[in-house]
């Protein structure tokens, strides 16, 4: 499941850089996630790197995306073809 970013960002921008999926970008009033591009940070680590350290706890899940573990790292090999994930 992708997360989103909610209207409590205060768009300080710490997240963007965290997202090894580059999949965090600043829109108009707040930055946003492409869901396309989240995969809860599985490939990369065991935990989801916007989360802790968002200051105002604005990225949640989204339970729009909803995806399998398994999905979510085949959205991670598609986003880095060749690559090995260092956690699966
Ligand atoms: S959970 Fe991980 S992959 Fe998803 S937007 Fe946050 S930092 Fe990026
Ligand atoms: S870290 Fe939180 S408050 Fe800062 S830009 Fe990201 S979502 Fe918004």
């Amino acid at each position: 499941m992708a997360y989103k970013i909610t209207d409590e960002c205060i768009s300080c921008g710490a997240c963007e850089s965290e997202c090894k999926n580059e999949a965090i970008s600043e829109a108009e009033s707040i930055y946003v996630i492409d869901p396309d591009k989240c995969t809860e940070c599985i490939g990369w680590f065991e935990s989801s790197k916007c989360v802790e350290i968002c200051p105002v706890d604005a990225c949640v899940l989204d339970p729009e995306h909803k995806e399998t573990h398994e999905q979510l790292l085949e959205k991670w090999r598609t986003l880095h073809p060749g690559e090995t994930p260092t956690v699966t």
